[in-house]
């Protein structure tokens, strides 16, 4: 739950197996930050927090200890001659970009259309994932994620349209809360054929 701030209170914060060791210097660089953004890190409420902000960015951060090609390894060849778009719409994501280490939350909209085989469609979700689990910017997540189906799925088309808000957006800076940014890569068939683009823009409810 990388979003949850709904209660600080998340049980024994001490040590244990299932919560990995936080170094000391990483818990004294979120201490440096509380003083910097004029709290005092030594406060009861704050006293844990270092450890569970860094353990907070690990999960964060998890697609860096991920291969996201390592999902796309196996394929299904027995597709019943199904030669059409292959549609995995909406799927909710989180990531945090680059230049503020802020949130960005968003829908991702991931086509392909078949070669001769096709992979358990979850596994389309898993590499966003694994691409939105670091710091991002959101085209370059839409490109890594295009690029690692074509490359991996030699597919005849890939489409990747991502929709997300970003809070260096909205909670800072112009602070304008509702504006989604969308980037989209199109490759082979969506990119050369204007009508299999359409097609597959309108599938994903793009009119
Ligand atoms: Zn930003």
């Amino acid at each position: 739950m990388p979003f949850d701030h709904s209660s600080p209170d998340d049980g024994d914060i001490a040590d244990s197996p299932a919560k990995p060791p936080v170094p000391e210097d990483v818990a004294d660089a979120i201490r440096t930050l509380i003083r910097w953004a004029g709290d005092d890190p030594d406060r009861e409420g704050l006293i844990d927090t270092p450890k569970r902000v860094a353990r907070a960015w690990k999960e964060y951060c998890q697609g860096y200890a991920q291969d996201p090609a390592h999902h796309l390894s196996r394929v299904f060849e027995e597709v019943g001659g199904y030669d059409e778009i292959v549609l995995l719409k909406d799927i909710p994501f989180q990531s945090h970009c680059e230049h503020h280490m802020a949130p960005i939350i968003g829908r991702a909209h991931i086509a392909y259309l078949p070669q001769d085989h096709v992979v358990g469609i979850s596994k389309l979700a898993r590499v966003l994932h694994a691409y939105a689990r670091r710091l991002q910017v959101q085209e370059r997540l839409t490109a890594e994620v295009a690029d690692c189906i074509w490359e991996h799925l030699k597919p005849r088309g890939v489409a990747v349209v991502i929709e997300a808000s970003h809070a260096c957006m909205t909670a800072r800076g112009v602070r304008t809360p509702g504006v989604m940014m969308m980037t989209s890569r199109m490759m082979g068939v969506f990119r050369d054929d204007d009508r299999s683009r359409k097609e597959v823009l309108a599938l994903m409810g793009f009119e």
